[in-house]
């Protein structure tokens, strides 16, 4: 029995977690249960769980759901609250799948505090990748990825030795733009862009995808979880989304895992590793689908996966200025207040003002990505 704490469980990964708690009461058992704000889903899932730890993050709401608190429930708020439900909280494994650089600080109480890390926040690998995996290795602690591209790599991985691998292959739907030229592109508008043609997803996430800038953000975490350098983290664009990645052997071998898209399946292989336990989930029909093809990612129409190489590579600061400057032109695209390609012109001239500190601490890491939310914010002030 895997005891699980989730951290973000009223979002598109924690309902997802959810379905898996609720086919698995024998292997896994949530408990500790936290949001942002949205207190009225939190209830209902600390109810159907019985769930006896609980943290909103936002102060505000915290406040009002404090009245409504089952019996005996442990309650934790505020910014740090995260952090300590997970330092005080019996559990197996943490599960943060919060957006923004509010799940970093109860990434590493997880491991801190000896429980395995399950990651589906992107930013947890691209901000402080290397604090995280060193952190890890110390305590003797899995980092459990629930991604499907890298947990499609860390299957295929499974009895391999790290010296026999050549590369690892992401595999990207390419988007609802795979096709559109760079001046169609120009003329996008949100509702276009919120249409994911294989997955369904949040509304940030969705952007992400159709810009390629979330396949960037996975090249830098696939470089730290898989410990390799930029240039063994390939891209290929697969519109069918079947196959969720590959890794290359030194032997010209190549390992693919498929499933149907369903998040779902790599949650719960992270919640059942090392085992494998029968799952309600649709089976794949290779036949019906009958076709699956890739292309190679067009780098001049997605210059995502440019500057996600080129953070990579600099590592440090940069990797989260990327990903900061990147979430304010998102927004401000959500907004209306900028075009489609504005969002990669932002995040390049952020990118570029920026003087990289190599080793950087927690600290500089948050610092860093302050700052690059108020270069781009100060972008957007002038009319960017
Ligand atoms: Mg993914």
């Amino acid at each position: 029995m895997k005891r699980v704490i989730l951290l973000g469980s009223s979002g598109s990964i924690g309902e997802s977690t959810c379905k898996v708690a609720r086919a698995l009461p024998e292997k896994m058992k949530i408990v500790g249960l936290a949001v942002a704000k949205s207190t009225d889903r939190l209830l209902e899932q600390a109810q159907e769980f019985g769930v006896k730890a609980l943290a909103v993050s936002d102060s505000q709401a915290a406040e009002n759901v404090k009245s409504r608190l089952p019996s005996g429930a442990k309650f934790y708020s505020g910014s740090d609250g995260l952090t300590r439900m997970v330092e005080e909280t019996q559990a197996d494994m943490v599960l943060v799948a919060i957006v923004g650089t509010a799940g970093l600080a109860p990434a590493l109480a997880a491991l801190e505090s000896g429980k395995d890390l399950a990651v589906a926040s992107k930013e947890i690998l691209v901000l402080a990748g290397s604090a995280v995996m060193a952190e890890a290795k110390k305590r003797g602690k899995q980092i459990l990825p629930v991604d499907s591209e890298h947990n499609a790599i860390f299957q295929c991985l499974q009895g391999a030795n790290g010296k026999e691998v050549r590369k690892v292959i992401l595999t990207a739907s390419g988007g609802p733009f795979r096709q559109s030229s760079s001046q169609e592109m120009e003329k996008v508008t949100v509702a276009q862009a919120l249409k994911h043609p294989t997955w369904s997803m949040g509304k940030k996430i969705t952007i992400d995808s159709a810009t390629m800038f979330n396949k960037g953000l996975e090249m830098i975490e696939a470089h730290w979880l898989f410990g390799l350098p930029m240039s063994r983290v390939d891209v290929v664009v697969h519109p069918q989304s079947i196959v969720h990645s590959m890794v290359e052997f030194i032997d010209g071998s190549v390992l693919a895992q498929l499933s149907v898209t369903d998040m779902c399946f790599p949650i719960q292989y992270a919640v059942t590793y090392p085992e494998r336990m029968p799952s309600g989930l649709p089976p794949l029909d290779l036949a019906k689908l009958g076709n699956l093809s890739f292309e190679a990612p067009d780098e001049k129409r997605f210059p995502a996966l440019r500057l996600a190489r080129e953070a990579g590579e600099a590592g440090g600061t940069l990797p989260g200025v990327f990903n900061a400057a990147n979430e304010v032109a998102v927004e401000a695209f959500l907004e209306g207040r900028i075009s489609f390609p504005r969002i990669w012109g932002m995040v390049e001239s952020v990118m570029q003002e920026h003087r990289t500190e190599k080793n950087p601490n927690l600290e500089s890491i948050v610092a860093a990505d302050q700052w690059a939310r108020v270069q781009a914010k100060a972008q957007l002030g002038r009319g960017a």
